[in-house]
């Protein structure tokens, strides 16, 4: 008597969604890049330092913070200062209209919320201020009370590794490693998705042309997320 016991939740197979969001879920147009753009330049007055970058699509943005401080030896780099800049100029960014939901993204996210035996999770390169404020635009952060972000330079697979390991706790649910998938528009969404055994659906829709993606071998290659039917046949098929 008095014994606590942890109920998790007991279904035949549980799939968890693990969600890039750049290029998958929303575009944002370069906001991401000249919101840091204009981060730095307010800071340390070097513009277009994050041009050095050339291609952000599916990377980290640690990565791309600290290789921009490298280059330009900013000053007692402080990446809380830079993130605090960064997220006041990503807010206007989005403020001005340019970013953009991409089809059929809310009907599968709505749907996945009422399939039972489905969970969404975010596994970002982006800092979670820097998430929370593109996915706000759409009110996209309901979807999503968990997820991987890009903490410190650690590579794209284990921020997935964290967005699982955050959506067991929070679900109570715990994902065989082939029941995680992992949907991205480029191939280091796919590598990573590999890196921790999970399975990919990649979408043509950002980085990655979708002859880049085939090549990749993903397990399922959407032009674009309309298809709400495909998607869940494969995810529950
Ligand atoms: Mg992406």
């Amino acid at each position: 008597m008095g014994e606590t016991i942890e109920l998790w939740r007991l279904v035949a197979i549980s799939t968890l969604l693990l969600w890039d969001i750049d290029g998958t879920l929303i575009s944002g147009r370069g906001a991401g890049r000249r919101a840091m753009n204009k981060a730095f330049q307010q800071l340390y007055g070097v513009s277009d330092a994050f041009d050095l970058v050339e291609d952000m699509a599916g990377g980290l943005d640690y990565a791309f913070i600290k290789a921009v401080f490298a280059k330009h030896q900013a000053k007692a780099p402080r990446i809380d200062t830079f993130l605090e800049a960064y997220f006041q100029t990503l807010e206007a960014e989005v403020a001005e209209g340019r970013t953009e939901l991409l089809p059929g993204v809310l009907d599968i996210l709505e749907r996945g919320v009422r399939e039972r035996s489905v969970f969404h999770s975010l596994g970002t390169g982006n800092v979670e201020g820097g998430a929370r404020i593109k996915l706000q635009v759409f009110d996209l952060n309901r979807f999503f009370p968990v997820g991987g972000f890009s903490e410190s330079e650690a590579e794209r697979h284990l921020v997935l590794q964290k967005g699982v390991r955050l959506a067991e706790e929070y679900y109570r649910v715990a994902f065989a490693q082939r029941d995680v998938i992992v949907i991205g528009d480029t191939t280091r969404d796919i590598d990573a998705a590999r890196r921790i055994g999970a399975r990919v659906i990649a979408v043509a829709t950002g980085g990655s042309s979708a002859d880049e993606l085939y090549k990749a071998e993903p397990d399922l290659l959407l032009r674009d997320l309309r298809d709400a039917d495909a998607f869940f046949s494969f995810v529950q098929g």
